[in-house]
């Protein structure tokens, strides 16, 4: 295994934002590296490396996803209280309130221990972990760049350890990366975690991949320069290309649907092609089905209709140069930024959009700007949790179906989207409208056909239900087909005020 390169320097940090930062910003990151410093002087890594590399690894993650200097500053300082004699007053003294607060959500994040029953652990986690993500997302994003590095030097750890953190990591950081869009980190961690858990098949499939790596990649860069000399000829203006390999862990799972042949993978690679506009996109597509046969059923528009996620990208699987079959991603600059980095993608934004944010969790309107669609359902998460109140299990229980499940989106006859579980009903949809709407209807239509009540809605149907104004309550039979906590919630409220 190639040992990662251990960052020794601020510049490493700030090479690794492709966006600079002002001399004020990095001012104020080397302020936060001298404290951390000093606190952490002679401590050392499992590995022997000075604690100070683990600081500043943390904070060039977080630059590599384009983070603002005030959650790099807080990167740098996330072990201070925990693991040094400076105190959280000191820091916050220092470095004033909003940094104190996120290095104050990583240290009560990280003092969760492990208790008798792991599940009780495992839920308790990951509750905490929303909480803090409720009130300031940043210091999720701090705990998972943390998480990142310890995963990238988890061989210098005993073996009982790096099973219990390659497990956390699977099941509760690269989930929650994902939900955040951060793929670039999810992909890294799931890869890292698999290696521990999954040592025998992360070998066949590394190995597996090492050899068409081997073989392809020299195929893989002529075919770069091929389409860019297609793309050129017919105008196109073309501001990145470049190749990417499936991570190893998506590979396997893939693999282990195919039979494990190889051959039956036709993404492990692929080109990707950023264009400046979405029209351009389009264009860039019809240039290359015009000159490369494409295969049937493998053109894929997720810019009309993104993935659940929000990934936006036009797919499409080619017989490309040589013959060889190849898979084509186009997208545009932002397109690429928000699926590679996700929420920490709009911290590239201004200011004023972030500060509107804010005010956002402060319940206050802002009509006027887009919230970032990840905030939103961080949103419905306080909201919910308010609803369902201090009950553990049953939020805890709520999370497992509603988080982990994968997402779908359907849309209302006027085109406004709901974001319902997979296997969601029209039940579980009509209460995400508003609940006089669930407990009105009375059928339901999806693409224009009536359906029963509990039909499974599909990613990107049209929905529209059918409800009448004399009837006030929801059927008795829906509480078992639901699949949402909120329809749930409100189903048995309904059906109690009939009780009374
Ligand atoms: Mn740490």
């Amino acid at each position: 295994m190639e040992p990662y390169p251990v960052v020794t320097s601020i510049d490493e940090v700030f090479k690794a934002r492709r966006i600079p930062f002002s001399s004020e910003h990095k001012r104020l990151i080397a302020d936060a590296l001298t404290v951390a410093h000093d606190a952490h002087e002679g401590q050392k890594r499992a590995s022997g490396d000075e604690y100070i590399t683990h600081c500043l690894a943390t904070a060039q993650i977080l630059a590599s996803i384009g983070m603002d200097a005030q959650t790099i500053a807080a990167g740098i300082l996330h072990d201070v209280p925990e693991d040094t004699t400076v105190t959280l007053a000191e820091i916050e003294k220092r470095f004033g309130s909003e940094i104190a607060y996120i290095v104050d959500g990583i240290t009560k994040l990280s003092r969760i221990r492990l208790t008798e029953k792991r599940e009780e652990y495992f839920l308790e986690n990951l509750r905490k972990m929303f909480l803090a993500m409720a009130s300031d997302i940043r210091v999720v994003i701090v705990k998972l760049a943390d998480r990142l590095h310890n995963m990238r030097t988890l061989e210098f750890r005993p073996t009982e350890k790096q099973l219990r953190i390659a497990r956390e990591t699977m099941e509760i950081y690269a989930p929650i990366a994902n939900r955040l869009g951060i793929n670039e980190i999810k992909g890294e961690l799931e890869d890292l975690a698999f290696r521990y858990l999954e040592p025998e098949h992360f070998a066949t499939t590394q190995a597996m991949m090492d050899e068409l790596t081997a073989t392809s990649g020299d195929y893989v860069r002529r075919s770069i320069e091929a389409f860019r000399t297609e793309l050129k000829e017919e105008g196109i203006t073309i501001e990145d290309i470049h190749g990417r390999i499936k991570n190893t862990y998506r590979l396997y799972q893939k693999l282990s649907r195919h039979e494990m042949n190889i051959n039956r993978v036709y993404d492990l690679f692929a080109i990707r092609i950023i264009v400046p506009k979405i029209a351009d996109c389009y264009e860039a597509l019809g240039v290359i089905h015009k000159r490369h046969r494409p295969m049937i059923g493998r053109i894929k528009d997720y810019i009309s209709l993104p993935k659940p996620n929000g990934y936006q990208s036009l797919h499409t699987t080619i017989f490309g140069p040589e013959g060889r079959i190849l898979e084509i991603q186009i997208r545009t600059q932002k397109m690429h930024n928000e699926a590679e980095f996700g929420i920490a993608a709009h911290w590239l934004y201004s200011e004023q959009t972030r500060s509107s944010w804010k005010s956002f969790f402060r319940r206050k309107p802002t009509p006027s700007i887009e919230t970032p669609r990840e905030l939103l359902w961080v949103k419905q998460l306080q909201n919910w949790q308010q609803e369902i109140g201090r009950d553990n299990s049953e939020f805890a229980e709520g999370l497992k179906i509603d988080f982990f499940k994968n997402h779908i989106f359907a849309f209302t006859p006027k085109g406004d989207i709901i974001e319902l579980p997979e296997e969601a009903t029209p039940v579980d949809f009509a209460y995400a409208i508003h609940s006089e709407v669930g407990n009105s209807a009375v059928g339901a239509k999806i693409d224009g056909r009536m359906v029963a009540l509990d039909t499974h809605i599909q990613n990107g149907e049209v929905v529209e239900i059918l409800t009448t104004k004399e009837k006030k309550k929801p059927g008795k039979d829906w509480i078992r087909f639901v699949k949402t906590s909120l329809a749930k919630d409100h189903i048995r409220k309904a059906l109690k005020k009939l009780d009374n």
